[in-house]
């Protein structure tokens, strides 16, 4: 029976607690399991509860493959709680790890044994922002139950340019040791966005086979940099070549984002093959053409969104399930500042697509309109749209300064009723 196990730790070495009991998972299943990103979460408690129990909480889901019955299931978590140390206190006392079965199968059960009752699914399920986000990353259907719940957290996503002339980064991962200790500074990211062209207005364009040459090495280091973990990123790369793409799935990554906006046909082949996700960008021209934009006399909300709808329907028709898509309206590309403004504006218009919503719009040129910064030192101003979105809902934000956007975000969260 596939289930999934929420995992939550807010005491000793968190990171090292979730791993550890990853790997008790893993004994457990029959199959491989499958982990989400982890989320970094306020910790729930009572108001005027003690000061140090304010410890935030790592979270993240895993999904397994289990044999037995759920109440068996229960106490082998049991067991797995006590070995890693926990010890059974006050209700909202930090924990060592807690291992809640959220859902087991599609079974709705309600089990007394002993001194466990147990309830599938799990109780908390649809109120709780630190279990509905991390599961619903492996199971996507319930990313709009996830938008809907007071602490909604985005997935962050870290851009890793690897290419000598991206707009902001270029040349900065060039050599191998910046890409090690880029990576090694990356350790809290959920997603990582692995690039080999640059698609920055006037970039020359790269022909698949020199992409996948530069592309190939950059995985590689990844998978190495994140071995023996349970928990790593998810990695996604940006590709418009649906060579690259099968390539990159043949080496295991997670997602596709595809900036084109499906301009390469094959690429519905590709995804045909596979189980992957999908980014599918609005974009006129790739590399962007800052000549070729959106005409003034159009609704550009409206006009993003007729496109998403057609080519969701393309994808549909191809037999590709909506819930493997992610829509970017493609902020900068094929727009002028005040038209990638008004999206911005206009975000809440995205939300009735029916599939997850993503933003890049990290030092990107429309920030100019306020900023003489140079694109890489645009954070701050990009840090200024990335809480906004997130407030707003908007389900996975692409950004350069993951680690401090993640960490302003986590301030954000702890201060917020
Ligand atoms: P928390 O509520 O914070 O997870 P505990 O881990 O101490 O706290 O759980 C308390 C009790 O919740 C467990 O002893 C267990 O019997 C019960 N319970 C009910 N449903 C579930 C479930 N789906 N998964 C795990 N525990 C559950
Ligand atoms: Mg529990």
């Amino acid at each position: 029976m596939k289930t999934w196990i929420g995992l939550g730790s807010n005491q000793g070495d968190r990171r090292g607690n979730l791993e550890a009991a990853g790997r008790e998972l893993q004994l457990l299943s029959k199959e491989k399991i499958r982990a989400s990103p982890i989320y970094t979460t306020p910790a729930l408690i009572p108001e005027g509860g003690p000061e140090a129990w304010r410890i935030p909480f790592l979270n993240a889901v895993i999904e397994m493959d289990w044999r037995g019955s759920a109440m068996d299931l229960l106490v082998q978590l049991k067991m797995i709680e006590a070995k890693l140390g926990r010890i059974q206190s006050e209700r909202w006392a930090p924990r060592v790890i807690d291992l809640d079965i959220l859902l087991f199968g599609d079974q709705t059960l309600a089990e007394t044994r002993g001194e466990h009752h147990l309830k599938v699914p799990h109780s908390g399920l649809l109120e709780r922002s630190f279990v509905l986000d991390p599961l619903k990353d492996l199971l996507p259907r319930f990313f709009q139950k996830a938008r809907l719940v007071p602490g909604h957290s985005p997935l962050w996503m870290a851009i890793l340019n690897f290419t000598p002339d991206s707009f902001s980064d270029g040349g900065e991962l060039a050599s191998d040791l910046d890409f090690s200790v880029r990576l090694s500074k990356l350790d809290d990211a959920q997603i990582l966005d692995v690039g080999a062209e640059s698609t920055r207005p006037g970039a020359t364009p790269l022909d698949a086979k020199e992409e996948w040459l530069r592309l190939k090495p950059a995985l590689e280091k990844i998978r190495s940099h994140y071995e023996n973990r349970v928990f790593r990123p998810l990695v996604s790369v940006d590709t418009r070549h649906a060579e690259v793409a099968r390539r990159a799935l043949e080496a295991g990554v997670n997602w596709i984002n595809d900036v084109s906006g499906l301009a390469d046909d094959a690429m519905i082949d590709v995804l045909k093959s596979n189980s992957c996700d999908y980014v599918l960008m609005h974009s006129l021209s790739v590399p962007a053409d800052p000549k070729i934009s959106l005409p003034d006399s159009v609704d550009p909300v409206a006009e993003v969104k007729l496109w998403a709808r057609q080519q969701l329907e393309k994808l549909e028709q191809s037999g590709i399930a909506l819930e493997r898509i992610i829509f970017d309206p493609g902020i900068g590309f094929g727009k002028t500042a005040q038209q990638s403004i008004s999206l911005l504006k206009r975000i809440d218009e995205f939300m009735d697509l029916p599939v997850r919503l993503l933003v890049g719009h990290s030092r990107k040129g429309f920030l100019k309109t306020w900023t003489r910064a140079e694109a890489p030192d645009r954070d701050p101003e990009t840090l200024g749209v990335s809480l906004r979105l997130a407030e707003r809902g908007v389900d996975i934000l692409r950004v350069h300064a993951a680690n401090e956007t993640m960490r302003a975000f986590q301030a954000y969260m702890e201060t917020r009723r």
